[in-house]
Formats: C-alpha cells, sequence, structure tokens
C-alpha cells in the first residue's frame, strides 16, 4: 500500500507543485484547503449561490490529487486577534496561521492515519512566514518537528522522518530559495500545470480595507461577542457605524445584495421597494439597550442616499423576528444620510 501525505493547499502554484511532486513519487495525496469563508467568492460557493466546482479541487485533481476543504473554527478567532508573533503588512497573522494549520493537519494525520504532512513553502520566499526561523517557529508550535516535508527546498532542509523511514527519494526533491518564481514556472510547464493564480491573490486578511474594517469592529465590539461569522460580514459589502454603536452593511451589488440575505436571522434587514439600489443589513449592538426605530430610520436614509432610483421617496421593507412592515424615507432624509461615512468604500 502507498503512504499517504496532506499537503497543505492554497490553490497557489507552489503548493500545487508540492502535490504534482509527491504523486509523482507514488504517494497518496491528499490537498487540504483550509476554507476561510470570507470574501463574495467564498461565501457564494458556501451558501450555493456559485455552484461551480471549487477552482482548488480542479488544479488539485489536474495533479493527481485528492482535494479535502477544511472550514475554520472557532478557536481561528483567537489566532486572528492575539497573534503570538504579530501581523504582516495588513491583518495577516501568517506565523500563527500556518501554526493553527498545522495543528489542525496533525489532527487529521493522527485521526486518520497520514504518513506526514508537507506545504509548498519555499525558503526565503515569503518575508514573514518562509523564514527559515519562522518554518522552525511553525513546526515547534504544532509540535511537527522534523515531520513537515517542503518538496520544494528539501534539499536545503534537514531530512525529516519521511525521509529517513523512506516513504520517497529524497533525491527527487528540489533546493529552491528565495523570492524568483523562475524555477517553478518551468515545473509547472514539466507538470503540465498551467491553470494558477497569481503569487499575490489570494487572502483577504492582507487586505488593508479589511484590516481596517477589522480594527474599526474590535473597537467597537466586546471580544466575548466576536464571532466567525462577524468576521464573513466584514469581508463584503460597504460598513456604517451608526447611531446608538449600531452597525450597517449595504450591498454593492445584486450578489452582495443576496449575500446579505443569509445573515439575516437575529439581524434586521432593510428591503427598497424599488427597483435600484442596495439593500442593508442592521446589526445592533448585543446586551445593550438601543432605540431601535432611531437606527432603521438612520440606515434606511443610508440607502436611500445610495439608491439609483429617480424618486423623491423611498418606500422599504423592514424584515427582522417580529415579522415585515413598512418605512418610507423623504428626500430631505436622503439628503441628511450624506453625513454618514462609510468604514470603507
Ligand atoms: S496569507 Fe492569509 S491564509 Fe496565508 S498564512 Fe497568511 S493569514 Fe493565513
Amino acid at each position: 500500500m502507498s503512504s499517504r501525505c496532506l499537503v497543505l493547499c492554497s490553490g497557489g502554484l507552489d503548493s500545487l507543485l508540492a502535490c504534482a511532486i509527491l504523486t509523482r513519487e507514488k504517494i497518496d495525496v491528499t490537498a487540504l484547503h483550509f476554507e476561510m469563508g470570507l470574501g463574495v467568492s467564498a461565501l457564494a460557493r458556501r451558501f450555493g449561490i456559485d455552484a461551480s466546482p471549487h477552482p482548488v479541487e480542479q488544479r488539485v485533481k489536474s495533479v493527481g490529487a485528492t482535494f479535502r476543504a477544511e472550514p475554520l473554527r472557532s478557536d481561528y478567532l483567537k489566532v486572528l486577534l492575539h497573534p503570538k508573533h504579530g501581523y504582516g503588512s495588513a491583518a495577516n497573522p501568517c506565523i500563527d496561521c500556518h501554526a493553527y494549520m498545522f495543528r489542525t493537519a496533525k489532527g487529521i494525520m493522527e485521526r486518520e492515519g497520514y504518513d506526514f504532512i508537507a506545504t509548498g513553502e519555499v525558503l526565503g520566499q515569503r518575508p514573514m512566514s518562509q523564514r527559515r526561523d519562522a518554518l522552525d517557529i511553525v513546526a515547534e508550535e504544532a509540535t511537527l518537528d522534523n515531520q513537515i516535508v517542503r518538496p520544494l527546498s528539501a534539499k536545503l532542509l534537514p531530512p525529516t522522518e519521511a525521509e529517513k523511514r523512506g516513504l520517497f527519494d529524497r533525491e527527487h526533491l528540489y533546493d529552491i530559495e528565495g523570492r524568483s518564481r523562475h524555477r517553478q514556472m518551468e515545473m509547472a510547464k514539466d507538470f503540465g500545470l498551467n491553470d494558477y493564480p497569481t503569487p499575490a491573490g489570494g487572502c483577504i486578511l492582507t487586505d488593508d480595507a479589511f484590516a481596517d474594517k477589522l480594527r474599526e469592529y474590535r473597537a467597537n465590539t466586546p471580544e466575548g461577542d466576536m464571532t466567525l461569522e462577524d468576521l464573513s460580514l466584514l469581508s463584503f459589502g460597504r460598513h456604517f457605524r451608526i447611531d446608538n454603536n449600531a452597525k450597517l452593511i449595504l450591498g454593492r451589488n445584486a450578489l452582495e445584495n443576496g449575500l446579505l440575505e443569509h445573515f439575516k436571522t437575529g439581524r434586521i434587514m432593510i428591503v427598497p421597494d424599488y427597483r435600484k439600489g442596495p439593500q442593508g443589513l442592521l446589526i445592533l449592538p448585543l446586551n445593550k439597550a438601543v432605540d431601535s426605530e432611531q437606527c432603521i430610520r438612520a440606515s434606511a436614509s443610508i440607502i436611500a442616499f445610495f439608491s439609483k432610483e429617480p424618486v423623491t421617496v423611498f418606500p422599504m421593507k423592514v424584515l427582522d423576528a417580529s415579522g415585515e412592515r413598512a418605512v418610507t424615507v423623504s428626500a430631505d432624509e436622503r439628503d441628511r444620510a450624506a453625513a454618514y461615512k462609510s468604514i470603507n468604500n
């Protein structure tokens, strides 16, 4: 029976190459893809709005590996909010995030009998998470010392347990180091890989606009009230902090309007009764008495302000746990809503 391994797979070129190299060694490879559940595309998939095949799954299959998606658990919040090793350029706690992924992978490996874990990490490629000391920190924190195979840089690193056990031939691995992508692109050609994203694309935590929204959210939300669902809500829409510390999120297009519907439980949905314009999700602060009517009026005015409808009164529906009712915004109220500035754009 062949050996089995889990490859941490973002779907980028390096992790796909790691899968390809190990399948070439006749290893049964499962590509473990962490679903952050953040951003319009990921949420559209999660809620079945986008039923097309997962793009990472297609790429993984093309190199002969099996795809496995792993959702983030709520303990990821602690990693994001209090990273021991700090943030990268935005809200990306890359070293702690990698350690979290390795810990999760290790649990799966031990429960399900995989032989080792591998990644597409390249020594010295990323300033924060792929320095030699960062690779060691991650392995140590996940208690995976000497057990992580990094096929692209393996010849520059000490032999791992898997190599010592002879599960594959170390001589077939590589000695890539640094930021140039030249060798990886040559290898992609050799493996017949031509569909892969650019290296810069990807994680929303590296996005400055998301980091701004996260900072604002933290400043206004007691930590005990924070949830993964709130993080998903930070990853799309136009956000406003309005009266009574309430939060309003507007959809910026039809897809975002549709996504907001999936978060309405326990919140207030405000839907225009005219054709062109955003709908809004109103989030009242937990454990605090607030003037919800004032918040609804302010929200409806902002929604009207962003309407493209050539009218002077704006009829809307307000939907919450108690049912549905109507509210109307006048042109004056709409104009006064210009005073509310969005947290992002
Ligand atoms: S880029 Fe994003 S997903 Fe990747 S390690 Fe950093 S925070 Fe985690």
